[in-house]
């Protein structure tokens, strides 16, 4: 079997099938022996696991899921590097390669055709960092059964999804993802890692889903317009965005924010994920 470890056995693999790295399709290939394992350790898959991985590129984080999960279905773009997957993931029996863009994939159809009586769904991937917020509101829209995701991202990306309410690095994306779930940073990785190596650091994170409802909130459309139009305009008052989000005159909104206790002079990061859930439902219950 081929060592996908190794720069020397990659770059014959890939002359073998003449081909050429694609900047415009994120495609950094892991190198380093140690990663694999480490990701798909922390991940917290099992012999029970059945994984969605996105972009396997060559296989190699391929090869270490299936190693260890009961199925693997992994959805690759690039036309190209199907003659290379066959070659380099045909001895595991566990594992299906769908020629797709993931973000055309119904998530939920995906389930019900490859995973059906799975005990437990995870996503693990390297991610094509140009979709990193896309696929991650997909996934976590789409309601499915999907339980967590371990992600490479690039480095500031890891930062703002994960990012506490305070800090500079909070915006609509964190508060986005923390309505469905929780999230956190696992490790570092290096640019070096990586063939091609990219111009940045990357990190890997987990994001696992919540089946409460942390903050109450009455009603979702609200809150992610509250959510949005606040960070929209991070130097202005929350009062004046979402004065003009929701037509609300500056009182009522002034009146809204006293009543729970708010300083009408706030700025989007200076409000946490409950007051943004409790703003939400004051708005909600002023424009129905
Ligand atoms: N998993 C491999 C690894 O870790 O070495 C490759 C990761 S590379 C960062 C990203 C992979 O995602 C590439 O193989 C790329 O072709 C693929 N990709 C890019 N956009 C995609 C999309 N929209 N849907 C599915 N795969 C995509």
């Amino acid at each position: 079997m081929c060592n996908l470890y190794s720069v020397k056995d990659i770059n014959l693999l890939l002359n073998k099938y003449n081909f050429c790295f694609s900047k415009g399709l994120g495609q950094n290939f892991i190198s380093s022996p140690h990663l694999c394992p480490k990701i798909v350790s922390k991940s917290g898959i099992t012999e029970k696991t059945g994984v969605i991985e996105i972009g396997p590129g060559i296989g190699v984080l391929t090869r270490e899921i299936a190693s260890r999960a009961k199925k693997v279905v992994s959805v690759e773009i690039d036309k190209r590097l199907l003659p290379i997957l066959s070659d380099t993931v045909s001895f595991y029996d566990n594992v299906k390669i769908i020629n797709n863009d993931i973000l055309k994939v119904n998530i939920n159809g995906l389930i019900q055709d490859e995973f059906r009586g799975f005990e437990d769904i995870k996503v693990c991937a390297n991610l094509p960092y140009y979709i990193t917020s896309a696929v991650i509101m997909k996934l976590l829209e789409e309601d499915s059964d999907i339980t967590s995701m371990t992600l490479m991202v690039q480095r500031e990306a890891a930062d703002r999804i994960c990012a506490l309410p305070g800090s500079r690095e909070c915006g609509a994306l964190s508060l986005a993802i923390r309505y469905y779930a929780d999230s956190e940073i696992l490790f570092k990785v290096s640019r070096s890692c990586f063939i091609p190596s990219p111009k940045v650091d990357s990190s890997v994170i987990k994001i696992t889903k919540n089946s409460k409802n942390s903050a109450n909130i009455i009603d979702k459309n609200t809150f992610f317009r509250t959510v949005k139009s606040s960070f929209s305009q991070r130097r202005k008052t929350v009062v004046n965005s979402l004065s003009s989000e929701f037509a609300l005159k500056k009182d009522s909104l002034n009146m809204i924010l006293c009543d729970l206790n708010i300083s009408l002079k706030s700025r989007p990061e200076q409000l946490s994920f409950v007051d943004f859930g409790r703003l939400s439902n004051s708005i909600y219950d002023r424009i129905i």
